[in-house]
């Protein structure tokens, strides 16, 4: 008896604690090589990115070893105690690359250990055969990442080493490339008016008076439609950083009782959320009913926030389950893995077949997270309705790096699921095949937009 629970505790061990539900034979030798081989030489679709154009990179300061650790591996270093102004010097050409490095290195010591710095190792080593960032490095490099640029370097690293089919772009530059790859969302600040300053703001973009809730429908009510008629193929919203995502039904008296009370406010100062919060929650129900009559699905910010700290409860997942009720025709697509709310954003997956994960910015977030709830979602929600990849960066060298580390936590999972008999093979290459290419063009409509 002992010798039997030695041996299950050893198994379990060497499985990493795995449900081992045997519902499949044994694969055939060498199925591991075949799903790792797939998923790293398959093509896939990215549905998020910030990208900046490559020329944009093509200015003082900007192109040296710092460029891979602008975006989230700054947000670390601050973390690790850099003040933020120390950071944005590294930014510019104020420093010498070494002078820099020496400024990051204290800074690089204590928080190289996280996911966003190892994808930055990742990508120096696999796109520039630097095996290490340090004080003997970072100059070549940086002469590598500025030689790169004398190339077609965007198109090398989307299409040659990236292989990637369809971009979605959360970004305001439209002009990346064929509109046949490059495709693009759309976010409205009206779910943010919180002044009169905002207001103003969206006045003068549209160039209409703004003087009831109505004016204000109208307005978004033409966006909304030049967006669809450019071709956007989802509506996009961050809200979360800034307020819950509950958002209740208001009535429309309700709603210009708070549009009245802005507009008679003394400053363009904003008011508080508590105040405003029932004319942005009306505004909300406007843009679904929307996506609705358009058929476009929307894109939420879900779980963890960047940058400095903020109130993570606001952008719990369940909180939008009574829009999810209520909007049972438009497709939600739940951003992030709702991390680190990924039971939760299982539960709604499962439960509402308006609504999909989609596990952009995740994999350097927590490569093990991103391990662990594919696992579970594998187990919990239909296939046809998880999206696999989206590297969260403005430049391609980071996409590079975050699509490497999803392709590794992707077939690891695959490859697990094989040997302990959860999926055949073909079903895990299959599988693959859906959260990495397919059922984004599926759900975005990117091949018909
Ligand atoms: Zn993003």
């Amino acid at each position: 008896m002992k010798n039997i629970v030695l041996f299950l505790i050893g198994m379990a061990c060497i499985s990493g604690l795995q449900a081992q539900i045997r519902i499949k034979p044994q694969p055939q030798p060498g199925f591991d090589k075949r799903i790792a081989t797939y998923v790293s030489e398959m093509k896939v679709v990215d549905t998020h990115e910030h990208l900046e154009g490559q020329t944009s990179w093509m200015k003082n300061g900007k192109l040296d070893f710092m460029l891979l650790l602008q975006h989230y591996a700054y947000d670390d270093i601050r973390s690790a105690g850099m003040a933020k102004q120390t950071f944005n010097k590294l930014l510019t050409d104020s420093l010498s690359v070494i002078e820099k490095w020496n400024t990051l290195k204290p800074f690089w010591e204590g928080t190289s250990n996280t996911a966003y710095c190892r994808a930055a190792l990742l990508t120096a080593d696999q796109l520039f055969g630097i095996q290490d960032i340090n004080g003997q490095t970072v100059e070549s490099l940086s002469a590598k990442i500025k030689k790169a640029y004398q190339t077609d370097w965007y198109k090398v690293v989307i299409n040659e080493k990236c292989a990637i089919d369809y971009m979605v772009i959360d970004g305001a530059d439209h002009t990346l490339g064929s509109p046949s790859q490059f495709k693009y969302v759309k976010k409205f600040d009206y779910l943010s008016i919180d002044s009169r300053k905002k207001i103003g703001i969206i006045a003068k973009r549209q160039n209409v008076a703004l003087n009831s809730v109505d004016d204000l429908v109208g307005a978004l009510e033409t966006e909304f439609k030049e967006a669809v008629k450019q071709g956007c193929v989802a509506i996009k919203t961050t809200v979360a950083y800034n307020r819950t995502l509950l958002f209740e039904d208001v009535s429309k008296t309700r709603a210009e009782e708070v549009f009245e009370q802005i507009l008679s406010s003394k400053s363009d100062a904003p008011l508080p959320i508590e105040d405003v919060k029932p004319l942005q929650d009306y505004m909300m129900h406007r843009i679904l009913d929307l996506a609705r009559a358009t058929n476009t699905p929307v894109q939420i910010h879900t779980g963890l926030q960047a940058g400095d700290g903020n109130y993570i409860e606001n952008s719990r997942p369940t909180h939008l389950a009574n829009l999810l009720l209520k909007y049972r025709d438009v497709n939600f697509i739940l951003f992030h893995g709702g991390y680190p709310y990924g039971g939760e954003l299982a539960t709604l997956a499962k439960n509402f077949r308006n609504v999909s994960i989609d596990m952009c910015w995740l994999y350097i977030i927590s490569p093990s997270y991103s391990e662990r709830y594919l696992n579970e979602w594998l187990e919990t929600v239909p296939a046809n309705k998880i999206m696999a990849f989206g590297g969260d960066f403005r430049n391609v060298e980071n996409i590079f790096g975050h699509l490497l580390f999803a392709k590794q936590i992707i077939s690891k999972v695959l490859i697990d699921k094989v040997r302990d008999g959860y999926f055949t093979e073909n079903e895990a290459i299959k599988i693959a095949q859906m959260i990495l290419h397919d059922n984004a063009i599926r759900i975005l409509k990117l091949d018909k937009r």
